[in-house]
């Protein structure tokens, strides 16, 4: 099948994986992002997973190497500092920034409508509503919006993301900011502290342009904690004193929260401890899993984050959007009929999500001592 109308809700990287993906075979793909202007990073660093890099490559959209850092150690610190344990791997990282902007420099202008929310969906005929009231009538809709999509929610209403009981801390800090024995520390390395009740790591991820050469790059850490007795209420309201539901962004937090998480700093291991110390904007995540029984509805898909949120411990979330974009894109090419290309699709990737929602839990309950 060629020439396929397809109305695609979100224009994060769900959504530029898809359209891209469909456009390249033949279709034709129109996004819908609801934010008015380029999306904005909310943090920092992705692993760059190979079908990623291969869909880069494929699409001749970047040599991967020009956006993407390595380490070449996975290293595990003792509390005082001193390295437990290293293994030899080679690991590539980019950060949501750059990739995003080489997506969206990918993806047509005049297919991405920003400032255009939709509403609501009719899967039997693939129509969307969009928030000025007009609809439209397409071969397919993909619903890319993710964890909180609302095209999820009216198709699955029993459907609620279940919090893990952690959280993630996480900070960006430029590498010319640090101290050198910091920068030192970390370089070449993908690098973890486990404590009984935490989980810290970090990674150097390209600079705010991209810049993949050392002195330009930003390191970037994740840090898994517990509650620790602390109100789950109290860490997500933010400085605007408004109760966030999965996350407060950089420069949001409260002083007191921020204050608090910085003391409690002092249980890592000492260049950690400088690492979040150096580090002005710490933001929060909380931890969820999410499980759709189903991708698709009639001809409507639910793909990326909007179907299936793992843990991040898998490092997955971007590299399964780009995996769900490539095989809806294979599936429809490979098939007589739009639903027998859904269904195939959405019985594999519905499997797939399935099993590393799955695979998140017990790492993260394992390395959070949650059990
Ligand atoms: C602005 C932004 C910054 C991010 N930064 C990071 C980061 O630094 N590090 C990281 O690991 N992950 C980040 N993520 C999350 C990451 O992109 C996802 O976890 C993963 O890549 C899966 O992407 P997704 O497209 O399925 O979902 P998301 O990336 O969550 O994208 C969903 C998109 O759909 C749009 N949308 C939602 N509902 C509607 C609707 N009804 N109509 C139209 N549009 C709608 C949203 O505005 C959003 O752009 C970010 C996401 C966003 C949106």
């Amino acid at each position: 099948m060629r020439g396929l109308d397809v109305l695609i809700s979100g224009g994060s990287m769900g959504g530029l994986f898809t359209g891209i993906a469909l456009e390249r075979s033949g279709h034709q793909p129109t996004i819908y992002e609801r934010s008015a202007g380029a999306l904005k990073s909310r943090g920092g660093g992705i692993v760059a997973q190979q079908n990623i890099r291969q869909f880069l490559s494929n699409h001749d959209i970047v040599d991967p190497g020009d956006i993407t850092t390595r380490s070449h150690e996975r290293r595990f610190l003792t509390e005082s500092g001193g390295v437990e344990r290293a293994v030899s791997e080679t690991m590539v990282f980019t950060s949501w920034d750059a990739l995003y902007r080489q997506l969206r420099d990918a993806f047509p202008d005049e297919q991405y409508r920003t400032g255009t929310e939709v509403t609501e969906v009719t899967p039997e005929t693939a129509t969307v509503t969009i928030d000025d009231g007009t609809e439209r009538t397409a071969d397919v809709v993909v619903a890319a919006e993710g964890g909180q999509s609302t095209t999820r929610a009216q198709l699955h209403p029993n459907v609620e993301p279940e919090f893990a009981s952690y959280v993630a801390w996480r900070g960006v800090v430029d590498e010319a900011a640090l101290p050198a024995t910091c920068v030192e520390a970390f370089d070449g390395t993908f690098t973890f502290y486990q404590g009984a009740d935490q989980l810290i790591l970090a990674y150097f991820i390209p600079g705010p342009d991209g810049e993949t050469e050392s002195g330009s790059r930003r390191l970037n850490w994740v840090w898994y904690d517990t509650l620790d007795g602390r109100d789950r209420g109290a860490i997500f309201t933010d400085s605007s004193e408004t109760e966030r539901t999965f996350s407060v962004s950089p420069g949001r937090l409260r002083e007191p929260i921020h204050h608090r998480q910085r003391e409690r700093a002092a249980t890592l291991p000492p260049v950690f401890e400088t690492l979040v110390g150096e580090t002005s904007d710490l933001f929060v995540q909380a931890i969820y899993d999410l499980t759709v029984p189903s991708m698709v509805t009639d001809r409507v898909c639910l793909l990326g984050d909007g179907a299936f949120v793992a843990r991040p411990h898998t490092a997955a979330g971007t590299s399964k959007a780009a995996g769900d974009a490539t095989a809806l894109a294979d599936a429809i090419v490979s098939h007589e009929s739009v639903n027998e290309a859904l269904t195939a699709w959405d019985q594999t990737r519905t499997e797939y999500g399935t099993t590393l929602v799955d695979r998140g839990k017990q790492m993260g309950d394992v390395r959070l001592n949650l059990n």
